[in-house]
């Protein structure tokens, strides 16, 4: 019985008032018992939830908020700030909450956009939250990966950057259709910001599409967000041989090198841009 329950729970969206679950035929002493096991979660009165869903939904669906904003994009792993963000949470206008972890960012702002499940504000509001409470490139860097991620349409986009703020008016007008990580955004913007021409996405025979091309002559490779381990290391290898075949330089960038030892990474650059226009000249 309990099982069914879970699996029910999961049907109508992962949460359930007590009632709802009433009408599909649960009676109190099953939801009771499946609690009791384990199996579904008392998360607030009168709610149940299935138990995978993470801590800051729990903490939403107890306060009766929403996950909203940085919170919403890291549980799908949409950039949201080189460090992990605390938690985000739409409230209802008068809503006040004093029982949330220090730290926390309550938004009130009107949802723009209908969305079903009432643990959660929809995409585009989170991200139309997130250009408010992220600066400079990382706003950037998260526009471009809810874009990858299939988190927003490209007509989102369009609106989501008439609605910023005008404080992002300049940084996101530097979009880029393709970029497809925010390690990618930040080295763009950076060799962008140092003078460089920069090309994305650039496609080499044999070797697929390299991240950027730097004045049209050296390539830049960034390694993802997420830890691929010992399965990219070697389709990392072969492409960055691929490329070089084609006579074209390539730099493999990872965190550090782009947000610990940047001007490092810049001298480098530099210095490969160099040697390569004198060698073609
Ligand atoms: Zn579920
Ligand atoms: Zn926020």
């Amino acid at each position: 019985m309990g099982y069914d329950l879970a699996t029910v729970l999961c049907h109508l969206g992962h949460v359930a008032t007590s009632l709802q679950l009433a009408t599909t035929g649960a009676t109190r002493r099953s939801v009771k018992s499946a609690v009791d096991s384990g199996l579904i979660r008392h998360s607030a009165k009168g709610v149940f939830s299935c138990t995978h869903l993470d801590q800051p939904t729990v903490t939403a669906l107890q306060v009766g908020g929403r996950v909203d904003c940085l919170t919403r994009l890291s549980q799908l792993g949409i950039w949201s700030g080189i460090a992990r963000p605390g938690l985000h949470l739409r409230l209802r206008p008068h809503h006040h909450q004093r029982r949330l972890e220090p730290g926390a960012a309550l938004h009130w702002s009107r949802a723009v956009r209908e969305w079903g499940p009432v643990f959660e504000v929809s995409p585009f509001d989170a991200v139309l939250q997130a250009l408010t409470c992220l600066e400079d490139v990382d706003a950037l860097a998260c526009l471009e990966s809810a874009l990858f991620k299939k988190f927003i349409s490209d007509d989102d986009l369009g609106e989501l950057i008439d609605a910023a703020p005008d404080r992002l008016r300049k940084i996101l007008s530097l979009i880029d259709r393709g970029a497809q990580s925010g390690f990618e955004t930040f080295s763009r913007v950076g060799f962008i910001r140092d003078g460089f021409r920069v090309e994305t996405q650039f496609y080499v025979p044999g070797a697929g599409h390299v991240d950027m091309l730097v004045n049209g002559c050296v390539g830049i490779e960034t390694d993802g967000e997420e830890w691929h381990g010992a399965d990219r290391f070697l389709p990392d290898r072969t492409k960055d041989r691929e490329v070089e075949r084609h006579g074209i330089r390539t730099l493999r960038l990872a965190r550090p090198h782009i947000f610990d030892t940047w001007t490092t990474t810049l001298e480098t650059v530099h210095r490969m841009v160099r040697d390569a226009e004198d060698a073609a000249s």
